[in-house]
């Protein structure tokens, strides 16, 4: 085996310049998916947690250049989603399909203030299942109050350590705000999730090697990595995007420098190809999260295109995502999942 891949798997750490050297050589590619994804049985194990995620409102105050839903985006069809028909979304999530983790995520919408969010967070924690909130950027104070009312993860990506790329493609935000937003999370107590993208204009290598030192940094316990995926109502529409290779092998590295963590397979990547998701699970990924939104809002819910083209219900969702599990001889999760790395800080 590769002499820095054998390093990887067995002490889990690697230099930035020996995490550039491994990411530039597509020679090792097969053999990085393949050392990452024995690091995830030895760690985690073959089961597959599933999260049911719903988007509960595409209207965001934020003007990120890759994303659909930015706010100067006015071909889209904005919706938010009232607080009984989330809580029936989580109940069916939940009471039919069997899932243990409900993640709601959305747009910055302001609409949907620290008291609404924390009476929807009650009301689905009664149904005995962890719950994920992806809402952006917030206060110490409202992660404080998210997390009293019980909801357990959030997820929040840095998008990118490169600072400069981040001021250029996230108009009017900080990177240093978002990294301090991580930082409360975790004084909040939060099981904390980021990621990046893969494959934004300008990003470098050497930028994806300090993006998962900066994730092993904040003590991250979930990580989720996305091809960037051109939007035709961006100003990006133009970009090249990023390659469901490059993104694997972002996400490969990582399994192997943060065995513990859960690592979802993405959408993103599935979007990219056929078959995407089924690779990530064979170079790292642990977890999956099937779409609960009902298929009317879903199409609107579009961060990148092709994301919501797919039309599948919620229980159609599910059930190619089983059978995706199965066909590779790995189980669906019956508890609820938390990240190994959250429980063995503990
Ligand atoms: N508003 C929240 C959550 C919704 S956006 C937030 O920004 O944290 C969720 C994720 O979608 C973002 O973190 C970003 O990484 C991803 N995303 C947005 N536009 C994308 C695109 N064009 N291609 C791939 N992923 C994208
Ligand atoms: Fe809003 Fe999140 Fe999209 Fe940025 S990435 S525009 S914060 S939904």
């Amino acid at each position: 085996m590769n002499r820095l891949l054998q390093k990887a798997a067995a002490e889990h750490t690697l230099s930035r310049a020996e995490l550039t050297e491994l990411l530039a050589d597509d020679s090792c590619t097969e053999e990085l998916c393949a050392a990452a994804d024995a690091v995830r049985r030895k760690y985690v194990g073959d089961t597959v947690h599933l999260r049911a995620l719903i988007e509960f409102s595409n209207i965001c105050r934020n003007n990120c250049c890759y994303c659909g839903l930015r706010r100067d985006n006015k071909n889209i069809e904005r919706y938010r989603i009232d607080e009984d028909t989330i809580f029936k979304l989580a109940e069916h999530a939940a009471k039919v399909m069997g899932l243990k983790t409900v993640v709601l995520q959305s747009g910055e919408d302001m609409f949907f203030t620290t008291e609404i969010l924390c009476s929807v967070i009650r009301r689905i924690k009664t149904l005995d299942v962890a719950l994920t909130l992806s809402i952006g950027e917030k206060s110490l104070e409202e992660y404080q109050a998210y997390r009293q009312a019980g909801a357990d993860r959030f997820l929040l990506r840095i998008e990118t350590t490169d600072k400069e790329l981040y001021l250029r493609h996230d108009p009017g935000m900080s990177w240093e705000r978002r990294a301090q937003c991580l930082h409360d999370l975790k004084t909040a107590g939060f099981e904390l999730g980021s990621g990046c993208l893969v494959g934004l204009p300008g990003q470098k290598i050497e930028s994806y090697a300090d993006d998962i030192l900066f994730f092993k940094e904040i003590g991250a316990d979930m990580i989720g990595i996305g091809p960037f995926i051109p939007h035709p109502d961006t100003p990006l529409r133009n970009a090249a995007g990023g390659t469901l290779d490059m993104a694997l092998k972002v996400m490969a590295l990582t399994r192997l420098l943060l065995p513990d963590i859960n690592i979802p397979a993405t959408t993103a990547m599935e979007t990219l190809a056929p078959n995407g998701q089924r690779k990530a699970l064979q170079s790292g990924a642990n977890v999956i999260m099937p779409n609960v939104t009902l298929t009317a809002y879903r199409r609107h819910y579009e961060l990148y295109p092709g994301k919501s083209s797919t039309g599948y219900t919620p229980d159609e969702s599910l059930q190619k995502v089983k059978g995706l599990i199965a066909s590779i001889g790995r189980s669906v999760g019956r508890d609820k999942g938390a990240s190994a790395h959250f429980k063995n800080e503990k």
